[in-house]
């Protein structure tokens, strides 16, 4: 068997309306068995029911963010300290927890428990830092925007799109040209990018009437380590993407018209543009990853696959009136596994 390239987690979004009847979780915590109303055609076909089994790297049900950190973020700093560029995803329609899971959403009012991973991955990184007293870690700090194949600065809104260019050194590193990479001594100084990202983010949202489920955010520490062994410098490079991805869902045709039928292709192309690179690197045969189709795999071309750590969250709502979208998400997500 083929060796994935991503470990994925499947988690679900607390809800009092919970489909039991179509949802199954098995008590391995790692598969559950979706049944739906079976159908031909346009319609449903009576009584009869298709069942999909779906097998992930882990499945969180109605976890809280503390777990969801033990179970995706812990290993994350671990490996970024350890010289491993690591990426991780968030999947999933709008509303089933995408931006919950990643930042806590709106934390100005979100008690502290309720502290996405971004904020607890940063917390934990600088008290890893702290410890290391042989090693000096330099940690830079990006937050970029992608929105109709247009890249945004959410560190500084007044870059142009056009300014922002992904290029990829000698050594197959890579970096956008003109987005801000701005050093931070501690936890508090990277939180508080977070935050005017996270405004800059809500301005722009307002000004260029964009819906924030529309865009990718990624989120980007990159770590310069020092220590000397032997009286010799060594240096290592590395970093950690956190993604938070635009909405999955289709939009239906009546509903997609004009500009918005134009982001809807943006954002089903790019996804699936995703889904074709991770695809790829799990097939040793295959010699050609297909990493320029988009802005979004093309900025993380050195932190997918290979030498790299890549982990997709794939993020349900498991209320009955969402099945098709939790069907479609599954099978994205199993696709990657
Ligand atoms: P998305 O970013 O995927 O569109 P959100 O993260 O905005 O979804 O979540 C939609 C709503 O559900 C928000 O009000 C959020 O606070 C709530 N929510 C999502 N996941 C959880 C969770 N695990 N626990 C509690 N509330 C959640
Ligand atoms: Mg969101």
């Amino acid at each position: 068997m083929v060796r994935s390239a991503v470990r994925v987690v499947l988690r679900t979004r607390p809800t009092s309306k919970f489909a039991e009847d179509c949802i199954k979780m098995n008590s391995d915590n790692r598969s559950i068995v979706l049944s739906m109303p079976k159908r031909e055609g346009l319609g449903v076909v009576n009584h009869q029911q298709e069942s999909y089994n779906f097998k992930f790297d882990s499945v969180q049900h109605n976890v809280g963010q503390e777990k969801m950190f033990e179970t995706c973020g812990e290993e994350m700093v671990r490996n970024v300290l350890d010289g491993y560029n690591v990426t991780l995803l968030a999947y999933g329609q709008t509303g089933a927890g995408k931006t919950y899971t990643m930042t806590g959403g709106k934390y100005t009012q979100a008690s502290y428990s309720q502290r996405g991973l971004v904020p607890r991955t940063i917390s934990d990184l600088f008290n890893m830092i702290k410890a290391k007293t042989n090693t000096a870690v330099t940690v830079r700090i990006s937050y970029a925007e992608i929105y109709n194949e247009n890249i945004y600065d959410l560190l500084d809104p007044s870059t142009q799109p056009t300014d922002l260019v992904v290029h990829e050194d000698a050594k197959g590193g890579v970096q956008v040209k003109g987005l801000c990479y701005r050093p931070v001594a501690s936890e508090e100084d990277a939180l508080g990018l977070l935050f005017e990202g996270e405004s800059n983010r809500a301005i722009g949202e307002h000004q260029l009437n964009k819906a924030s489920s529309r865009s990718h955010t990624i989120f980007s520490l990159s770590l310069e380590s020092r220590d000397g062994v032997e009286g010799q410098e060594r240096v290592l490079l590395s970093k950690l993407h956190l993604v938070d991805l635009a909405g999955s869902e289709r939009l239906s045709k009546t509903k997609s018209e004009g500009s918005v039928a134009k982001e809807a292709q943006y954002i089903n192309k790019s996804l699936s543009f995703l889904e074709q690179v991770i695809i790829a690197l799990g097939d040793k045969s295959r010699d050609h990853i297909p990493y320029r189709s988009s802005k979004l795999t093309h900025m993380l071309k050195d932190s997918l696959g290979g030498n790299c750590k890549t982990i997709m969250i794939a993020n349900i709502w498991g209320e009955s009136a969402q099945l098709e979208e939790t069907l479609s998400t599954c099978k994205f997500a199993q696709r990657m596994t």
